[in-house]
């Protein structure tokens, strides 16, 4: 479709985190911008620029935000209330919205100093990452230096039984990967958690390996724990939102409610999977009104709408729109749903919306959030159809139809 043709590039003020303009996020970036800014804060090192990206999930026109003003501290700050308040202090979470696993399918997305996991039969393997070379013909094959804990089952019953005495497993390792065979996944952590650059990570984790005296048991036989003790100084426990986990947290309140986002939001924060400030941006999100549809004046090209499909709430947004005497014929994007066991993909369909009000409408018009105009949200749906990333509860239709309408950053304009 040639996406980056109809998205002009902008020069945009990156500095060398993102995550100092999480607060002026209206909405989670999409895992295309997560990999595109954490690029360019790996390469930018520390010194702050500006620099061209062809990334459609772009800067608002006008980024000029005064960088000294915004308020890291604070930030940081919330995190750390987050894990003083959890009543298990030994366990800190990692907020699900501030360190992701984004794939990776090109050599060139690994670097020395990340935190990488591959599925494993048993559980899932964490490594630091000391060293990469890409295979000169094929970009998706790649060599692949680690250090990790190891993580045997024999190693895990073996510590179990003698709790303190087991020594530090940690592992050099060296393997090769076809990134179109395995699934591999690069943690992307966010500035709201404190991580330390590539070489130190690097120096840690082999630090630790070299050290014959070093305690794998302050890790509890976890490797998920040594990564991010490597990458962060802390011992984190990762989460992803997975169905079983989301069904896990509503099995006490009976599942009512279990697609409605607001809750859901409200639960995981209660869990501690998500810190504060995400917490709050997806709260606001999430109580922008909704309106019944009844007449064809309610609604618009380039609006999302919001219906009940196989009794869930589910989202799409608006290509076009035909007039008839007692509906609406309209042309809409979306994820698919065609059964269970069938791949969602986003796709342009016919839907015809009564005007009984059993349809409904995201109002954004008496808020302070900044929406593309309806042709370039029209556009960006377009750009996307074909898309097969869906995942439950973070890359579902509402995620898809939001990401189409709301630019990433808040405008200037509307910022306190
Ligand atoms: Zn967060």
């Amino acid at each position: 479709m040639g996406n980056s043709k109809k998205f002009k590039r902008k020069k945009i003020w990156t500095g060398n985190d993102y995550a100092l303009r999480q607060t002026y996020l209206q909405r989670p970036p999409s895992e295309q911008t997560i990999k595109h800014l954490t690029k360019q804060r790996q390469e930018a090192s520390h010194k702050p620029s500006f620099v061209k990206i062809a990334e459609e999930d772009e800067i608002t026109e006008d980024p000029e935000i005064d960088e000294s003003s915004c308020k890291l501290e604070s930030i940081k700050e919330n995190h750390d209330d987050l894990d003083g308040r959890e009543e298990e202090k030994t366990k800190p979470v990692a907020c699900i919205e501030c360190v992701k696993p984004v794939r990776v399918f090109k050599g060139e997305e690994i670097n020395r100093g990340d935190h990488i996991k591959f599925h494993g039969r048993i559980y899932d393997h964490h490594a630091i990452v000391v060293n990469v070379t890409i295979s000169e013909e094929k970009d998706h094959k790649v060599v692949v230096e680690l250090v990790n804990a190891s993580n045997t089952t024999a190693g895990a019953v073996y510590a179990c039984m003698r709790p303190f005495a087991s020594k530090a497993k940690l592992l050099s390792e060296t393997k090769k990967l076809n990134l179109k065979k395995i699934k591999v996944m690069v943690y992307k952590y966010s500035d709201t958690i404190k991580h330390s650059l590539p070489e130190e990570i690097i120096k840690r984790a082999v630090t630790a390996k070299s050290n014959p005296d070093f305690h794998y048991n302050l890790f509890s036989n976890n490797c998920e724990h040594f990564t991010t003790w490597c990458v962060t100084g802390e011992r984190l426990s990762l989460q992803i939102r997975k169905i079983r986990m989301i069904v896990q947290l509503f099995a006490n309140r009976g599942f009512q409610g279990i697609g409605d986002e607001a809750l859901r939001n409200t639960i995981e924060c209660e869990k501690g999977m998500l810190c504060k400030p995400c917490f709050e941006r997806n709260r606001k999100l999430l109580s922008v009104a909704k309106q019944p549809i009844k007449s064809k004046l309610d609604v618009k090209i380039g609006d999302i709408i919001t219906y009940k499909h196989y009794r869930c709430w589910h989202s799409a947004v608006i290509l076009e729109i035909e007039s008839h005497e007692r509906s609406l014929e309209c042309k809409i994007a979306h994820y698919a749903f065609r059964g269970f066991h069938r791949d969602r993909k986003i796709r342009e369909e016919t839907f015809r919306i009564p005007f009984d009000g059993s349809v409904k409408v995201t109002d954004f018009s008496n808020t302070d959030y900044t929406v593309y105009d309806p042709e370039e949200v029209v556009e960006r749906a377009r750009s996307k159809l074909g898309e097969k990333r869906y995942d439950h509860f973070s890359n579902d239709s509402s995620h898809f139809s939001r990401w189409c309408k709301l630019k990433l950053y808040r405008n200037r304009n509307s910022l306190q």
